[in-house]
């Protein structure tokens, strides 16, 4: 699949009404909604914090970290967004994406042990819930 150029919106609200190809991101509510890159018009919804996505302005055009993986959506779509650019990523099996959750990125904060192993055990729950679909 071919990268999808996307444009960028700053809002308070986010519209009803939304456009496809466009990044609606509200600071006020920290978050980002666009419709999934794939065409399938599902809305996908970002909530930018520590803890989910983190927003990168750079004067002309958005990033978004990590990768937006659409599971729960028909289509499954896996892509990044940078430079409001869609870029297709790899489906991901769910012990790729466990491992990217438990990975080396956050082993050795000894202190944020306990929050890191139920964010994993949240996670396997979820994934269990897509195989299950
Ligand atoms: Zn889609």
């Amino acid at each position: 699949m071919r990268a999808v150029r996307l444009t960028h919106e700053f809002v308070h609200y986010v519209p009803e009404q939304l456009e496809p190809g466009v990044l609606y991101v509200s600071l006020p509510f920290t978050t980002v909604v666009h419709l999934c890159c794939c065409g399938c018009g599902n809305k996908v919804v970002t909530p930018l914090s520590p803890t989910d996505w983190s927003l990168t302005f750079d004067g002309a055009s958005i990033s978004l970290s990590p990768s937006i993986g659409n599971w729960s959506y028909p289509c499954r779509s896996h892509y990044w967004i940078r430079g409001n650019t869609a870029q297709w990523a790899e489906r991901w099996t769910p012990r790729q994406i466990e491992a990217a959750r438990t990975g080396t990125g956050q082993s050795g904060q000894g202190h944020s042990e306990p929050r890191r192993r139920s964010l994993a055990a949240r996670f396997r729950q979820r994934v269990r819930r897509w195989l299950r679909q």
